[in-house]
């Protein structure tokens, strides 16, 4: 079994949603705007994951979110403009950032550390990282990039010299310097054009106050999310918010849970990183305890919200099916074909859950082509057999015709009506579809988003099933969940997810593994081609196409800019048309209509089409046996994990397939991240590699994951930590089911001020 299916066999049953009962109850927590209940991702924690300096010079407004907690009430409620007058600049960044509370300050943790002990020689400055340092102007010039200005002002302290530069500046700024002044700098170094240079420093003149307000002699916090000019404003208030209030802060977590991990106070923690000391500039992979106690906190804050959703969900009535062993082996008639152990136990996993009188909360992880599809669709007869009504979501339009075409052909055979709802169905039959449904008359409805829509009501809802869950927020499955009541819930990803993550994202499902392909099915096999080689690659499509068999050429989706995806796919079947006449080669797009979609897919399948090109839109789940090679070009564009599910859509036939990755490859690091592709097909330890060296964004699914967004703590580098949060959260939560001692009233309000409606939104379970 994958690492992740220890995660869920160990945990106790859990739900979709749903802090307790007693929690939900509770006094409504304020509503946060929701600009700050958004992702995580915008706040890059770690620099040696940030690809570009250009991103902490040109923080993207839109992004950023406020990882931070929101007090009610007590000291740190306190306005803000009560501490120190708000002015300028402080007071945008401050209303920007939606921040007014003392705590709100207080919560918001540093991303990093610069070391201002002392200042370097320019000529010591070194590019890829942030540099202290001073100089004298010796010129200032105002060149033009592109269609813009930009101020370049040059520093030099006799020995070296450097350019500080704005892209973006205001003409007061340009008056500020004046050549023989001398200025303190800090900021990102880079060499760009030949230039060393400084992007958007933070600057102040080298006198006496200049220097106390750089930070001299000190180590000195960065925020993240914020400007370079606005770190210092920043800086200064969380330095007299926390001489003030430090003291005031109540620590939620007992006492023993702090001795047993070895942490201490939070008062302590948040004083440290506020006002840190040199242990902050250790090693990254080994924080100092009071980064420890940060990052414990976020992570047990999580695991707290995972338990009480599950503990929630397990006490309200959901539907007990008759799915015994008997049943299910009724149920198992439904496919064509013998389960393969895994699809049979977590078949097994699936009806005893669904046995259960609470609601199943249950993910089914399994790479592309393991089966995920007859798996739902016997959990759907389950709850068909018993009288109940199924839902199938799926991500695309493709995809929910494909389950459809599946899977009425299996039902059809019983008897069973299958419908489909998606946004292209034709509004009478959309209309007849609703009816039906709604007395009953559908026993599995299979489609896209069109079935979240307020006027799509179910007789009698029993069993969820949400393909490819990632691709859903939490909303949304909220809103398929609420047209039944309490029914039972079985979300499927082919994405495997590295253990740890799967934890803090998925902490309030059960987990079953397909971890065994059908039979007939081989490995694909993968290569890597330098650009150079791309001919190599083409040459064994040719090998294929010449036998009758079919190709994918899959394009990168470029999410800046769907024009520019759209224009390699077509300049690439362009090409491929130009080289190859004999080849009839199709084209699939994001920006192309269902119905033109539909219509390529449909004659690629009947093999009217050698050569499909597409860019990502096509996605996972796509079935055509006859598949067999798959060409990506700019594959070092693409995380592992989406490679690794790419490759599945070929070598569904039966016989070889083959993976053939075209990527400019700079660097070793480059090469080695695509030979693991080379290496495995386990998509387990495709994950963590992806973790190791993308960091989590690429599972987080960012806004959609519904998490608190995390500021300090890693989810690889702090594993242990998640491990003993996780413990700690599900011992407490099985003695105190809804945090009502006494002693657990810190504990609770912690939870709602860092949760807040996201705690009451998983009510619906
Ligand atoms: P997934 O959704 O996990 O990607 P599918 O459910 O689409 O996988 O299954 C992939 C293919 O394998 C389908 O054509 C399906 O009919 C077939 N299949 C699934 N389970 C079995 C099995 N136990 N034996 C033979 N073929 C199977
Ligand atoms: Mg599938």
């Amino acid at each position: 079994a994958g690492p992740a299916a220890g995660a869920g066999k160990s945990a106790p049953r859990s739900a979709e949603a749903g802090p307790g009962p007693a929690l939900a109850k509770s006094a409504s927590p304020a509503r946060r705007p929701a600009a700050k209940a958004t992702s995580r991702s915008a706040a890059p924690k770690s620099p040696r994951r940030k690809a570009a300096p250009k991103s902490e010079a040109e923080p993207d407004a839109e992004a950023i979110v406020l990882p931070t907690v929101s007090p009610r009430s007590g000291p740190l409620a306190t306005a803000l403009n009560g501490v120190m007058p708000l002015r300028g600049r402080l007071s945008s960044t401050l209303k920007r950032r939606g921040m007014s509370k003392v705590g709100e300050v207080l919560f918001f943790f540093p991303r990093s550390y610069e070391d201002r002990r002392r200042l370097v020689p320019i000529g010591q400055l070194r590019p890829g990282e942030r540099g202290f340092s001073a100089g004298k102007v010796t010129r200032i010039q105002e060149p033009f990039t592109g269609r813009r200005r930009m101020l370049r002002v040059v520093l030099s302290d006799g020995k070296g010299s450097i350019a500080a530069t704005w892209y973006k500046f205001w003409p007061s700024m340009r008056d500020r310097y004046q050549p023989g002044q001398r200025w303190l700098f800090a900021g990102e170094v880079r060499v760009f054009g030949g230039h060393w240079e400084i992007v958007h420093p933070e600057m102040e003149p080298d006198d006496e106050q200049g220097r106390r307000a750089a930070g001299l002699g000190e180590i000195v916090p960065v925020y993240p999310g914020l400007e370079r000019g606005e770190q210092r404003g920043f800086r200064l208030l969380a330095r007299a918010v926390v001489d003030r209030f430090a003291d005031e802060i109540e620590d939620p977590v007992p006492p023993e849970f702090l001795r047993r991990a070895g942490l201490p106070p939070l008062a302590r923690a948040v004083r440290a990183a506020h006002l840190p000391g040199p242990e902050v500039l250790a090693a990254e992979s080994a924080p100092a305890p009071a980064q420890r106690r940060l990052a414990f906190d976020e992570l047990f804050f999580i695991e707290l919200g995972m338990a009480l959703r599950r503990r929630g969900v397990d006490e309200l009535p959901g539907i007990g099916f008759d799915a015994g062993p008997e049943r299910l082996g009724e149920a198992l008639g439904l496919l064509p074909f013998a389960p393969t152990a895994a699809q049979r136990r977590a078949l097994g996993e699936i009806a005893a859950d669904m046995g259960r009188p609470s609601p199943m909360n249950r993910l089914l992880q399994g790479d592309v082509g393991s089966g995920k599809t007859a798996v739902a669709g016997v959990a759907a007869e389950l709850a068909i057999r018993g009288g109940y009504q199924a839902a199938l979501l799926a991500p695309t339009e493709v995809l929910a015709e494909q389950h459809l075409r599946t899977l009425s052909g299996w039902f059809e055979a019983r008897g069973r009506s299958v419908t489909l709802l998606t946004a292209s169905v034709p509004t009478r039959a959309k209309r007849a579809a609703k009816a039906a449904l709604a007395c009953g008359e559908i026993d599995l409805l299979v489609g896209t988003h069109a079935m979240l829509q307020e006027d799509v009501a179910f007789g009698r809802l029993g069993l969820v099933i949400v393909d490819e869950q990632h691709r859903f927020g939490v909303l949304q499955r909220a809103a398929l969940v609420q047209k039944g009541v309490h029914p039972d819930v079985l979300v499927m990803t082919a994405t495997p997810i590295p253990r740890t993550l799967a934890m803090a994202l998925y902490g309030d499902l059960d987990v079953s593994v397909l971890d065994e392909l059908p039979p007939g099915r081989t490995p694909v096999e993968t290569r890597v081609f330098p650009r150079r080689q791309r001919d190599e690659a083409y040459r064994l499509v040719a090998e294929q196409v010449a036998q009758g068999r079919q190709a994918f050429v899959v394009y990168p989706l470029v999410e800046e800019s769907e024009k520019l995806d759209l224009a390699s796919a077509t300049e690439g079947a362009a090409e491929l048309t130009a080289r190859f006449s004999s080849w009839r080669v199709g084209l699939l797009h994001g920006r192309m209509k269902a119905d033109e979609k539909d219509a390529v897919m449909s004659a690629f399948r009947a093999r009217e089409l050698d050569v499909l090109v597409s860019t990502t839109v096509i996605e996972v789940g796509v079935d055509v046996p006859n598949a067999t090679v798959m060409v990506v070009e700019s594959a070092e564009r693409f995380g592992l994990s989406q490679l690794h599910q790419l490759r599945g859509r070929v070598g569904r036939g039966g016989g070889r397939a083959w993976c053939l990755l075209v990527a400019a490859l700079q660097g070793e690091a480059a090469t080695a991240r695509l030979a693991v592709m080379e290496r495995t097909t386990d998509g387990f330890v495709i994950a963590d590699e992806d973790l190791r060296l993308r960091g989590p964004g690429e599972f987080l699914g960012t806004r959609q994951s519904g998490l608190p967004p995390l500021l300090v703590a890693d989810f690889a580098r702090d594993a242990d930590l998640l491990e003993i949060a996780r413990e700690e959260a599900l011992r407490l939560v099985e003695k105190d089911p809804h945090l009502e001692a006494p002693e657990h009233a810190g504990l609770r309000r912690a939870i709602e001020e860092r949760w807040g409606e996201r705690l009451e939104l998983t009510r619906i379970g």
